[in-house]
């Protein structure tokens, strides 16, 4: 299966449900999280819809990590956080909540505790503000 109608990723992918995105290209995405745990929290997914890391090849897992690593430099440069934390859950025992795998870019800031996972959603204006500002720093 290359898309789920089920799955809220497969929708972002699809453009059935909205999302501000900072990044799209022919195999993956990244978005900024409508529920984030900090300022700038973002999303990078491939565009198939995979569930966990046992379900991507060593081609998908090298493409999404130099994807990682692009948007990673994009919100260091745009937004300047203290830290920056990746993450990626696999299975609920792991605190998967969305079956289609991503990675979680969650900047630090010191003496900032972070917001609770998954939790209270974020303004779309501030979400698409922060996306305007590291995808200007992605094209730089
Ligand atoms: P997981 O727990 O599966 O690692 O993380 C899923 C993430 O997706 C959570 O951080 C949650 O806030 C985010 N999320 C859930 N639904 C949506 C959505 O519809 N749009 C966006 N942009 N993020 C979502
Ligand atoms: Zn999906």
């Amino acid at each position: 299966m290359t898309s789920d109608p089920n799955c809220i990723f497969c929708r972002i992918v699809s453009g059935a449900a909205p999302a501000a995105i900072i990044y799209d290209d022919a195999k993956s995405m990244a978005f900024m999280d409508a529920m984030p745990q900090s300022i700038g929290h973002a999303l990078i997914i491939p565009k198939r819809h995979a569930e966990t890391i046992y379900d991507i090849d060593a081609d998908e897992a090298e493409m999404l990590i130099d994807r990682v690593r692009r948007i990673a430099a994009a919100i260091r440069q745009s937004i300047k956080p203290d830290g920056l934390m990746v993450a990626q859950f696999n299975g609920a025992a792991a605190g998967q909540t969305v079956g289609h795998i991503h990675f979680h870019l969650i900047p630090r800031y010191e003496g900032v505790d972070l917001k609770r996972h998954a939790n209270t959603l974020a303004k779309p204006e501030e979400l698409a503000a922060l996306r305007d500002r590291i995808r200007v720093a992605l094209k730089n």
